[in-house]
């Protein structure tokens, strides 16, 4: 836990106790503070209480005795429209804030030059950040990962010199976080998300341009129209405070998955390059190869990869040990996660894809692929996917989205009503099996949310593993599988 201990004998008030905020709670009392919290749900307030947290109704108390407010990053801090707590706040003028500021508070405060990661972007966050933890750790760093990801900041070893933070941080986080001063700053991508949580694509984009603003060494994509032009701007502003003010180092590294780039990292022949300015082309330095990173296929998962690489060489790891680290990654669960194969057949659990945009990723990395989908449709259903058919030998639906589904897939491809996920993974794996397909992957990328069926897209994706861990005996019980 890191203790919080710049709130020390002052009286904070805090709404949401969930993991973060119970985790908050706590580190605040830690650290000396008096914490007046409360959440909607009964649950988390009992739970809350049972842990030595006090409680206070915040609809009923006095504001003007808080010194700060914590606010948990899911309820609403702007749209659509300001939660009722943050309304109270701003009326009584007191400052909203989250974990990851009381973290930054606390680093400025005892190691200010602890170094910290702080990643964000649409999408890829997750992989990236958990990619930039695992080369630093099998280099034999210290490090600290979670923020957005697994574990709440405040519940990871306090920020020292000699122990990275890697700290996934999502939209809602940064708004909550004004102090926000990373050493280095990723930005990964920019595409229009969340619009209904920060009411505009520009809000939007603001919010995670603040992120990089306050970095040192600020990595930032150059891909998409967005992050190109918050790489611009920021080059811009950081060269002219070289200018005046010789101390002030701050720098922006571009960083691409599409092209190869006259200075920064990039992507090039399946291989992350980084090449520095003013040197020639010939001169860019391989610093890992993806060929064999089996977590880490597809263009999306190169970006990924290019910003965790761009993050080891920063922290001064040298190229073998960045290679090392990629190839080992074992990647996260239900994202393009390898659970099993039988034979030449492949098994595939993208549970996480619950739209066609992140479908398509998974079907832009195979061909031969007997394709898994359905559950609750998102709008538009597969129809976006249309172009990846022609990978697709077949698709088995399941849950509520099949009869949708199978008005887009009629006379493009050949499909089955399987209904539920353990029928659809038998029927595909002994398709698959029998098939003539080179290089067949059984692929659960189902486009659509999970809750028709189970409990979310976490529990979808241990069914389909567990699912085909079963099946050798499944296929042998009917006489038909070779396991
Ligand atoms: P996040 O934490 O931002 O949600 P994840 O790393 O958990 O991202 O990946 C979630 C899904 O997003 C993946 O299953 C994949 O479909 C897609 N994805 C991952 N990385 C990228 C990327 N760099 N660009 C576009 N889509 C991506």
């Amino acid at each position: 836990m890191t203790p919080v201990t710049t709130f020390k004998d002052k009286t904070v008030a805090l709404f949401g106790l969930g993991g973060s905020g119970l985790a908050t709670a706590k580190a605040l009392i830690a650290g000396g503070a008096h914490v007046r919290a409360w959440d909607d749900g009964e649950a988390g307030r009992l739970k809350a209480v049972a842990q030595g947290v006090t409680l206070e109704d915040l609809a009923r108390s006095d504001w003007s005795q808080y010194d700060a407010f914590i606010l948990s990053p899911g309820v609403p801090l702007t749209h659509p429209e300001p939660h009722w707590t943050a309304q109270r706040a701003r009326a009584a003028g007191v400052e909203i804030i989250g974990d990851i500021e009381l973290f930054c508070r606390e680093r400025a405060a005892l190691a200010p030059g602890a170094p910290f990661v702080a990643i964000t972007g649409t999408n890829g966050k997750s992989t990236t950040t958990a990619l930039i933890a695992h080369i630093l750790r099998e280099a034999g760093r210290d490090v600290q990962l979670g923020g957005n990801i697994g574990v709440p900041i405040l519940d990871l070893e306090p920020p020292s010199d000699e122990r990275i933070h890697v700290i996934e941080c999502s939209s809602f986080q940064i708004d909550l976080t004004p102090s926000l001063k990373p050493t280095i700053g990723v930005l990964i991508n920019l595409t229009p998300d969340h619009i209904d949580r920060h009411g505009t694509m520009a809000h939007y984009a603001a919010v995670k341009e603040r992120l990089v603003a306050g970095a040192e060494v600020a990595l930032i994509g150059v891909d998409d129209s967005y992050t190109h032009a918050i790489g611009a701007r920021l080059a811009e502003r950081f060269a002219e405070r070289i200018v005046d003010e010789e101390s002030d180092e701050r720098r922006v590294m571009p960083v691409s998955a599409v092209r190869a780039l006259d200075w920064g990292f990039y992507v090039e022949k399946g291989a992350i390059y980084f090449r520095e300015e003013g040197h020639a082309p010939e001169e860019a330095e391989l610093i890992a190869p993806l060929a064999g990173a089996r977590a880490l296929r597809g263009a999306h998962n190169a970006q990924n990869a290019a910003f965790a690489c761009a993050v080891g060489w920063e922290c001064g790891l040298e190229d073998d040990e960045i290679g090392r680290g990629v190839q080992s990654f074992p990647g996260l669960p239900h994202r393009m996660e390898e659970v099993g194969h039988i034979d030449r057949t492949l098994f595939i659990n993208d549970s996480k894809a619950t739209n066609a945009d992140a479908a398509e990723k998974a079907l832009a990395s195979f061909t031969d692929i007997y394709w898994i989908i359905g559950g609750k449709a998102k709008e538009g259903g597969v129809e976006p996917l249309r172009g990846y058919f022609s990978r697709i030998r077949k698709a088995y639906l399941i849950g509520e989205a099949s009869d949708h589904f199978a008005r887009t897939l009629e006379g493009a491809l050949p499909y089955e009503r399987c209904e539920t996920l353990d029928v659809a993974t038998a029927r595909a794996a002994c398709d698959a099996l029998e098939g003539d397909a080179p290089a067949p992957v059984v692929l659960l990328s189902p486009a659509c949310a999970s809750y028709d069926q189970f409990a979310n897209f976490e529990a979808r994706g241990d069914a389909f593993r567990s699912l085909v861990q079963g099946l050798p005996a499944v296929l042998a019980a009917r006489g038909g599988g070779r396991t």
